[in-house]
C-alpha cells in the first residue's frame, strides 16, 4: 500500500542547481494520493472548533480548499504580493530561494476565529511565519499548522514551535 511519501517526486536542480525540489503534482494528480493527504492532514484536527482554513499560495490553495471542503468551513487565501483586490495587510519574509511579501484581505478573518493554516512543505518557516503573522494580526486563533513536508533541518518547525505553533507534517 501507497504512502504520502511514495507519490512526491522529487525534481533535482530546481529552482536553482543544487535544490532539491519536492514535486506534490504527483501526488496531487493521483485520486488516492490526494484523498489520503487531504484526510491525514485533517486527522489530528477531527471535532477541533476549527472556523476557518487558510491557505499558502499557491499549493496550499489545492489543499486548504479540499479541507474547508471536508469540514464545512470557509477558505481564506493568504496571496503574494499585489494578487488580493480588496484592501489587504501585508508581511515580508525571507524565503529559501530569496525575498517575498505576502497579503491576506483585511476583513478575511474576525477577532478569536479559531485557524488552521496549511501549505504542502515547510523549509525555513519564513512563509509560515508571515502567514501565521498575518492571522494573528487580525485577531485569529491558530488551532494548527499542517504540512505534507517538514523539512526539519532547514529550522521551520523549530521557528514555529518557537511562535507556539502545534505543526502537523506527514512526511520528513
Ligand atoms: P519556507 O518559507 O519554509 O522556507 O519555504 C516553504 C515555502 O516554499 C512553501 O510555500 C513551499 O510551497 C515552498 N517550497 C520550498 N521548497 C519547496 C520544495 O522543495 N517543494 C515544494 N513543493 N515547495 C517548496
Amino acid at each position: 500500500m501507497k504512502t504520502v511519501r511514495d507519490y512526491i517526486r522529487t525534481i533535482p536542480d530546481f529552482p536553482h542547481e543544487g535544490i532539491l525540489f519536492r514535486d506534490v503534482t504527483t501526488l496531487f494528480a493521483d485520486p488516492r494520493g490526494l484523498r489520503l493527504a487531504v484526510d491525514q492532514l485533517l486527522h489530528p484536527y477531527a471535532g477541533a472548533p476549527i472556523d476557518k482554513v487558510v491557505g499558502l499560495e499557491a499549493r496550499g490553495f489545492i489543499l486548504g480548499g479540499a479541507i474547508a471542503h471536508q469540514l464545512g468551513k470557509g477558505f481564506v487565501p493568504i496571496r503574494k504580493k499585489g494578487k488580493l483586490p480588496g484592501p489587504t495587510i501585508g508581511e515580508s519574509y525571507t524565503l529559501e530561494y530569496g525575498e517575498a511579501s505576502v497579503e491576506i484581505h483585511n476583513d478575511a478573518i474576525q477577532p478569536g476565529e479559531k485557524i488552521l493554516l496549511v501549505d504542502d512543505l515547510l523549509a525555513t518557516g519564513g512563509t509560515a511565519e508571515a502567514g501565521i503573522k498575518l492571522i494573528e494580526r487580525l485577531g485569529g486563533e491558530i488551532l494548527g499548522c499542517a504540512f505534507i513536508i517538514d523539512l526539519p533541518d532547514l529550522g521551520g518547525r523549530d521557528k514555529l514551535v518557537e511562535m507556539g505553533m502545534n505543526i502537523h507534517s506527514l512526511c520528513t
